[in-house]
């Protein structure tokens, strides 16, 4: 580690963040008697705070973003690079590496062929709802302007898309919203709705369609889903879901838009979550992995049938895509997710992710055959979850605090490891593993023995 701090340093830098930096998801009220943590510097799978003391993270970034590791010297170079020659231009102009970029992108995506540059997860995601509205406003007359979207599923954080947010904790209080997101039910089989069903993922999927019927069907314009659901508990649906999720979506002509945004970019060991489904979307977003956190790009990803949609009509002048992203224009995106894809594909990211999953997969079995607290196990290559349960027979949650518990004891022994979100009960009780794609296989043992030693801590 080259930062070395100096005891006043780190004094000056707590002070000022205690007095000016509101923090995100936090409850500003402990950090009246804890110091907030600063973290400093990052290398491969390692990250140092303010006071020197060393973690191995496995959360990749916190919120399931460097896929490729901290210290990236090559991702680094390509954007300074990029900067210097030419920084930014926006507006109806494209530019050198938004091009290259999407070419690159558009090879792993067969089916589909138009990249749209904005910055967030959220905004692209809002991208698709725009896209959706239009096309009913200048297709369907207007109908076909619902989207559906499921239960425990996130898809950002500003009005528009907490509209289609399926977890009350993010957004309760910020209503009024706007109308015609619809929730559809959830497909997590541990927390059984259909007692006595032949097959769960069928009728975890049918029940999207009782609500297109109830609904009506050309009322409905999309149905928005997270391939595997992160913060709401990393939750893999059977395999059976999602093939019979493209069929209902056929049937009623309801355009398939999965939010990638968590699982794009090799986090469950291929390039996207739902290349593991076999299925085919109409719109794909993904941030988060997409340049690993080292500039800020979002994407939305479409077909060509859809893009002709918005094509140029002499008789309509209305009818293009009337929208613009300012920073979807900052060319260190682009330039860093193309190096970052690069790293995937030239250090084979993908069949380590692979195997490193099957190798956490295993050790975190290991250990809930030691730990009666682990009621489920859930997750597809570096993205796991295990869900904490204070009792297995009637799979009651753990109380948040002592969720709350095993995170902190992991971060005391070292090894940075996050959980579902706060302040709702049963949506907050499963431990979050999304270690970045270099993993190795000391990493994983260290970070599941972690588990096990702040289990046997705090829940004995
Ligand atoms: N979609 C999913 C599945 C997410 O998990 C998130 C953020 O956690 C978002 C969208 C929003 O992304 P952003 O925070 O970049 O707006």
């Amino acid at each position: 580690m080259n930062f070395v701090a100096k005891s006043n340093d780190v004094s000056a830098l707590i002070e000022a963040d205690r007095a000016h930096v509101w923090h995100h998801l936090s409850q500003h009220k402990a950090y009246e008697t804890v110091d907030p943590q600063l973290m400093v510097e990052g290398k491969g799978m390692r990250i140092w705070d303010a006071r020197g003391k060393e973690y191995l993270d496995a959360t990749s970034g916190g919120v399931w973003t460097v896929n490729v590791g901290y210290g990236r010297e090559s991702i680094a170079d390509a954007v300074r690079d990029q900067l210097v020659k030419l920084n930014y231009f926006a507006g109806a102009k494209g530019s050198a590496p938004g091009a290259l970029f999407a070419k690159k992108l558009i090879e792993k995506m067969p089916g589909l062929s138009r990249v749209y540059y904005s910055n967030s997860g959220s905004e692209a995601n809002e991208k698709v709802f725009k896209m959706v509205r239009q096309i009913a406003a200048r297709h369907h007359g207007g109908k076909k302007w619902k989207i559906l979207f499921r239960e425990r599923d996130y898809h950002g954080t500003t009005i528009g898309v907490l509209a289609a947010c399926g977890q009350p904790q993010r957004n309760a209080d910020y209503g009024p919203f706007p109308d015609g997101f619809v929730e559809v039910p959830h497909c997590l089989e541990y927390r059984n709705q259909y007692p006595g069903a032949d097959d769960y993922g069928i009728a975890a999927a049918d029940a999207i369609e009782q609500v297109i019927l109830r609904e009506g069907p050309d009322t409905v314009g999309a149905l928005c889903l997270e391939p595997i659901t992160a913060g709401g508990g990393v939750i893999t649906p059977p395999a059976s879901y999602w093939p019979r999720v493209q069929e209902i979506c056929r049937k009623y002509n309801v355009l398939l838009h999965i939010d990638e945004v968590v699982c794009g970019l090799g986090r469950t060991g291929k390039w996207f979550g739902y290349q593991q489904y076999g299925v085919q979307p109409d719109f794909v977003t993904m941030a988060k992995g997409l340049a690993s956190g080292y500039a800020a790009i979002s994407c939305t990803v479409t077909t060509e049938a859809v893009f002709n949609l918005f094509k140029d009509n002499a008789a309509d002048t209305m009818s293009y895509f009337r929208d613009i992203s300012t920073f979807g224009g900052c060319l260190a995106g682009p330039a860093a997710a193309l190096e970052n894809m690069r790293i995937i594909e030239e250090e084979d990211l993908l069949q380590n992710t692979e195997a490193m999953g099957q190798r956490l997969r295993g050790n975190l079995l290991a250990l809930m055959e030691r730990h009666a607290v682990i009621g489920d196990v859930r997750g597809c290559g570096l993205f796991y979850g295990a869900e904490l349960v204070a009792d297995r027979a009637s799979k009651e949650p753990l109380a948040e605090a002592k969720v709350q518990a095993v995170v902190a004891k992991c971060m005391e022994l070292g090894v940075i490891i996050g959980a579902t979100n706060r302040s709702l009960p049963g949506l907050n009780n499963t431990l979050t593993l999304s270690p970045a794609l270099i993993s190795t296989p000391d990493d994983i043992d260290r970070i599941t023995a972690t588990i096990g030693e702040a289990l046997t801590a705090v829940c004995g």
